[in-house]
């Protein structure tokens, strides 16, 4: 059996002050949930505001993105230490606005996650395909062109410590989401991949989080789903009580 997991992307919103304002009333909303993690991910001028904020609490609090240099003349980008020291404890990686906005490419995915391993950061990596690529018939050799990119040099026990997010770029932000039983089929297929790559025992333990307008009254048939073992939550998550019915699914 699978913990669940369910995760939050602020994307460009929320201040520090918004961002106390939103642990103030999500924490209670949350106190009593035992069946699941939770995982936060703020912009970098939150985190360490959220991670003080979470300090009582089990919530996991992530970085939306992180360079792999661990320092140098790289204007702009944040390093693992940095983010570490912030409070994150994990990061997610190659979400499909970074591919589609700031040129993150499989081979940077790789990186990056190899940086975050080495810092001892939990990865959450981000695969999915467009409109264009499933109709065209396309999707499984996008997720497995993406998959063996972003994993490539990774032993099985590396592996292990990371999580993956299956999000169709074309339901993310959009209100259109995957039905489970389709989103359940990506998620076998990343499944099948990771058994090709890394083992049995791997497959059956990687937690595969469905990322694409998910919302307190799709939650609930979206982790009926067996394949399903999380969310990956945006628009919703930004308000306390919408991401705290879909924590409590
Ligand atoms: C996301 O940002 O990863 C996401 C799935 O967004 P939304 O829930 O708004 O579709």
């Amino acid at each position: 059996m699978r913990r669940p997991v369910i995760a939050a992307n602020w994307k460009m919103y929320k201040t520090r002050a918004e961002t106390l304002q939103f642990f103030e009333r999500f924490k209670p909303l949350v106190r009593a949930t035992k069946h699941c993690d939770i995982i936060i991910a703020p912009p970098f001028t939150s985190l360490s505001t959220a991670a003080e904020a979470a300090r009582d609490t089990k919530i996991i609090i992530a970085a939306q993105n992180a360079y792999w240099e661990s320092e140098g003349a790289f204007t702009g980008a944040i390093s693992m230490r940095m983010i570490l020291e912030a409070g994150c404890s994990a990061v997610i990686l190659g979400h499909s606005e970074r591919r589609r906005y700031f040129g993150e490419t499989d081979a940077s995915v790789n990186r990056k996650l190899k940086a975050a391993l080495a810092a001892n950061l939990q990865p959450l990596v981000c695969v999915g395909e467009t409109i264009e690529e499933r109709e065209a018939g396309n999707t499984e050799a996008v997720l497995e062109t993406q998959f063996r990119g972003g994993m490539a040099g990774l032993t099985a026990g590396e592996f292990s410590r990371i999580l993956l997010a299956y999000e169709p770029v074309w339901a993310i932000g959009t209100g259109r989401t995957a039905t489970p039983e389709l989103a359940a089929e990506s998620h076998a297929l990343l499944r099948r991949f990771t058994r090709e790559n890394f083992g049995a025992g791997s497959a059956s333990a990687l937690r595969i989080l469905y990322g694409g307008s998910v919302k307190p009254d799709n939650i609930g048939g979206l982790m009926g789903q067996e394949e399903i073992d999380g969310a990956l939550v945006g628009g919703a998550s930004l308000d306390a009580q919408a991401f705290a019915s879909i924590v409590n699914f």
